[in-house]
């Protein structure tokens, strides 16, 4: 059976026999949602209460080893079942393909190596390109360690229907600036509405990884991380992968840690960076207009200014 339609099995018998994750994709059928409009761009914002567990999540060293892992096999529910994936070139490190039960999309999943590993995208471009392909239909997100995954510790990608992220289909609104092309594989920049935000679209599986593995190489690696700071979304159409890479430059916004009125829950990963900011609590949903978006872009990702140095540092690196 194909790896999409074990997926779709999987999801129905889920969400029949895991009562948890019922009741949270029915939910998710009933949450809020906006439109706000940033620079021409359509933001959403989603008011989705059961995601509290994920935007407050406790990432820092003591607390991550002080609590027991839930993507590790052992310690999730038993009524939770999954489908292995292999990417073939690395064979002897499986994947396990489970539902989230606690979704932004109706159809989410979280994608986690079988082994607790780090989360780390490095050398691992070749796999989450390779699941954008078998599993049509979903868009592959990757979140670094301190760029909102909640779990740091344990390599994982997670994928949501698509058709429901602005960036899929918005990106006429973000000026884009072609930095290059050879063939059918191009690289684009924002150049509005989204700072630090590149674009690779490409038809072929090694020249993608190959101009990814550029880009990664010219990354700034900031102290104490143990990557540069990135969120990844990818997607595969009629033959095309784009992947919309994310600069980051901090975890979580100021808006996060202020007191009183001006305090927003907000704990911005691909999700969001793709148009669909998520707020678990309503006050915070009421506040969110452009101009807080804006602020949280501007403050988590490089700066439209770095954007366009790296871009020139990319492009001297490919006229090579
Ligand atoms: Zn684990």
């Amino acid at each position: 059976m194909s790896l999409i339609r074990e997926t779709e099995e999987l999801f129905n018998q889920q969400l029949s026999a895991w009562d948890q994750a019922g009741s949270n994709y029915k939910a998710l059928e009933g949450v809020v949602a906006k439109e706000v409009d940033v620079d021409g761009f359509p933001f959403k914002v989603q008011f989705n209460p059961a995601r509290i567990v994920s935007s407050a999540a406790k990432v820092d060293t003591k607390s991550i080893q002080e609590r027991k892992c839930f993507l590790c096999e052992a310690n999730r529910p038993s009524v939770q079942r999954g489908v292995e994936y292999v990417f073939e070139e690395q064979g002897d490190n499986p994947y396990t393909i489970l539902v989230n039960p606690f979704p932004i999309f109706p159809r989410h999943l979280t994608i986690p190596l079988l082994t607790h590993t780090d989360q780390l995208i490095k050398g691992r471009i070749g796999p989450m390109l390779d699941l954008a392909r078998k599993l049509q239909g979903f868009t592959l997100f990757y979140n670094g360690p301190k760029c909102g995954a909640s779990a740091p510790d344990h390599f994982h990608f997670q994928a949501g229907n698509r058709g429901f992220l602005p960036l899929e289909s918005h990106q006429d609104c973000l000026n884009r600036d072609l930095l290059y092309k050879i063939g059918n594989t191009s690289l684009y920049m924002a150049t509005k509405a989204i700072n630090g935000l590149f674009v690779l679209e490409a038809d072929s599986m090694p020249q993608a990884e190959e101009l990814f593995g550029l880009i990664y190489s010219l990354l700034e690696i900031r102290e104490g991380e143990s990557e540069p700071m990135m969120n990844i979304l990818c997607w595969h159409n009629e033959g095309v992968w784009s992947i919309a890479l994310f600069i980051r430059c901090k975890h979580r916004p100021s808006h996060y840690f202020e007191e009183g009125d001006r305090n927003i829950l907000i704990s911005p990963a691909s999700v969001d960076l793709g148009g669909v900011f998520i707020t678990p609590l309503e006050k915070d949903f009421n506040k969110m207009t452009g101009s807080e978006i804006r602020e949280i872009l501007a403050e988590v990702c490089i700066s439209f200014e770095e954007t366009f140095a790296l871009a020139s540092k990319i492009k001297n690196r490919l006229a090579k």
